[in-house]
């Protein structure tokens, strides 16, 4: 760990340890996630101006009307996923790269992609000091998945498609799972895992994410 790196954990380490002990207030009960997030700096994926908020359970402006997410949200999906035991994940929406990172500790394989190249740069740049190398990021608009680096065991979108993206889907292995904020005003959080061509479909609770957009933004 660099001597930085290092310094801010000590200064933030009992305010991450609140963190967690809110987050088990909350109903999060997967051991395995809240070690992995009591062990990821979040601060290290804000501004500067804003790293002293890190460990407050709360959702914080990432630039370009984006956001990072509410901890209590990244471990509830986290740990959905991991119920699932997938090797193999797509994240669809980098953002500050926070919720790839705990998913990299998690898993074997991580894939994510991310429309707003300045995003992914700042992203990037946060995974490597962490020191993670089983991620790998794409710049592009996430609707179109990443087919060659495909079947995926899970699917975690963190953004709002209006309706579960039928043929991103087809990119999840046969068991595999896809996590998503459903809906436009009211969005749920959505589980559908795949049995062939047909998939079992579940809500979990309401959420509330920033919207899954077209295009991309160089
Ligand atoms: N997990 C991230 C969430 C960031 S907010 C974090 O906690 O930091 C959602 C992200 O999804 C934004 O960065 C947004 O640019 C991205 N996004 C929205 N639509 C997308 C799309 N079609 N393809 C890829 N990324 C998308």
């Amino acid at each position: 760990m660099t001597p930085e790196l290092q310094g801010i954990g000590m200064t933030s380490r009992r305010t991450r340890s609140r963190m967690i002990q809110r987050l088990r207030e909350v109903g999060i009960t997967s051991e395995r996630v809240l070690a992995t997030m009591e062990e990821v700096p979040r601060h290290i994926f804000l501004d500067e101006a804003l790293s002293h908020r890190a460990y407050e359970d709360t959702s914080l402006p990432i630039g370009h009307s984006q956001t990072l997410s509410q901890p209590y949200i990244v471990a509830r999906m986290t740990e959905v996923l991991l119920r699932h035991g997938p090797v193999s994940v797509l994240e669809l929406g980098t953002g500050s790269g926070y919720q790839t990172a705990i998913l990299a500790k998690l898993v074997k394989e991580v894939y994510s992609v991310e429309r707003i190249k300045p995003l992914q740069d700042r992203a990037r740049d946060r995974l490597r000091t962490l020191g993670l190398r089983n991620v790998m990021l794409r710049h592009a608009d996430g609707g179109i998945g990443w087919a060659d680096k495909g079947p995926f065991d899970a699917i975690l979108v963190t953004a709002a498609p209006k309706e579960l993206p039928r043929d991103l889907m087809m990119q999840l292995a046969e068991g595999g799972v896809i996590i998503a904020p459903v809906g436009e005003e009211k969005q749920i959080l959505t589980q559908a895992v795949r049995h062939g061509d047909d998939f079992e479909v579940t809500q979990i609770e309401p959420v509330r994410f920033v919207p899954l957009l077209a295009g991309v933004v160089r």
